[in-house]
């Protein structure tokens, strides 16, 4: 039975900005994670900085606000220490495509189960709103003297680029579709991307909640919409590409909803089971480090049987 909604808010005053977007994502966190019945101490919520990075502080799970950009690093690390965690990163457009842009990457590429959920406003928020990576370039919103010079970075299509096997968006306004796809993100088996579009109510008077209004469509009113990936090969190019296509329409219709789904591909989890068995069942702090008799293992541990590919054998000349 799902648990209530409520039972995930802390009592921490939310020191947001009035009508931030942060609060229509807060709203979907709850519901998504009392529909999804998540287990409190098994769930861990890692934020970069920014007005963000806030969020594990009003949830009511594990949470841990870390660094400017290294955020995706802090998760893959508890992920892969501990597979058995639910780990949900919530970062800004900033943090995750500017400073922490490599992780975001290079966690596409590993494919490990993660949900990073990008709180995109196209500005610095806590740093009194200077242009984002996300800002298109000759945009001037308030707190700019001089119109944007940098082309921005498009995130759906540098995360499909990156590996990503779960893309979407979702608006902050549109709470309840927002927690649909949160849930599937969730869910999904594999490096998942959720990009929220999210008003900055102080900063950014471009991208109002007006201007998402009439703008966002949700790409499943089309019943011939399918970003599901069934099988490896041509169809998921096929797959990928049209979701490509889809993420440059911006400027009179804004998409949301589902762009890719492939649960086909192999998890990193998936490859590091194949090298030790037990992976999955008995989390890496956990696995033996010496033989019954108590002579240590050395080379011969969880650890160096996961990762021998980064041991490096220095040969005697
Ligand atoms: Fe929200 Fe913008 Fe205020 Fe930050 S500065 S809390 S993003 S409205």
């Amino acid at each position: 039975m799902a648990s209530n909604p409520n039972d995930f808010r802390t009592d921490i005053w939310m020191d947001w900005c009035p009508s931030c977007g942060n609060y229509g994502i807060s709203a979907a966190i709850y519901k998504a994670y009392a529909e999804l019945n998540l287990n409190p101490t098994k769930t861990v919520i890692v934020s970069g900085i920014g007005c963000s990075g806030k969020t594990p502080h009003f949830v009511k799970v594990n949470g841990v606000h870390t660094l400017h950009g290294r955020s995706i690093a802090f998760a893959t690390g508890i992920k892969v220490a501990n597979p058995q965690l639910k780990v949900i990163v919530h970062s800004g457009d900033g943090d995750l495509l500017g400073i922490g842009a490599g992780h975001f990457v290079a966690l596409g590429r590993r494919n490990l189960d993660i949900t990073v959920i990008m709180h995109d406003n196209g500005v610095y928020g806590l740093t009194k709103g200077q242009a984002s990576p996300t800002l298109r370039k000759g945009l001037k919103t308030k707190s700019l003297a001089e119109p944007n010079m940098f082309n921005a970075v498009n995130p759906i299509a540098l995360a499909l680029a990156s590996g990503y096997t779960f893309v979407a968006r979702g608006y902050s306004m549109l709470s309840e579709h927002l927690k649909d796809l949160m849930k599937s993100a969730i869910q999904h088996k594999g490096s998942a991307f959720l990009d929220v579009l999210q008003p900055c109510a102080t900063y950014n008077d471009i991208h109002t909640a007006e201007y998402y209004r009439k703008r966002v469509y949700d790409l499943s009113d089309n019943p011939e919409w399918d970003p599901m990936v069934k099988e490896q090969g041509r169809e998921e190019i096929g797959k990928i590409l049209q979701a490509w296509q889809r993420s440059l329409e911006w400027d009179n219709r804004i998409p949301i909803g589902i762009f890719y789904q492939n649960p086909k591909t192999p998890t990193l989890e998936d490859t590091l089971s194949e090298r030790l068995p037990s992976y999955r069942e008995t989390p890496l702090p956990q696995q033996p480090i010496s033989r019954e008799d108590g002579t240590p293992l050395i080379d011969q541990t969880a650890f160096t049987r996961l990762f021998s590919d980064f041991i490096v054998k220095v040969k005697k000349v």
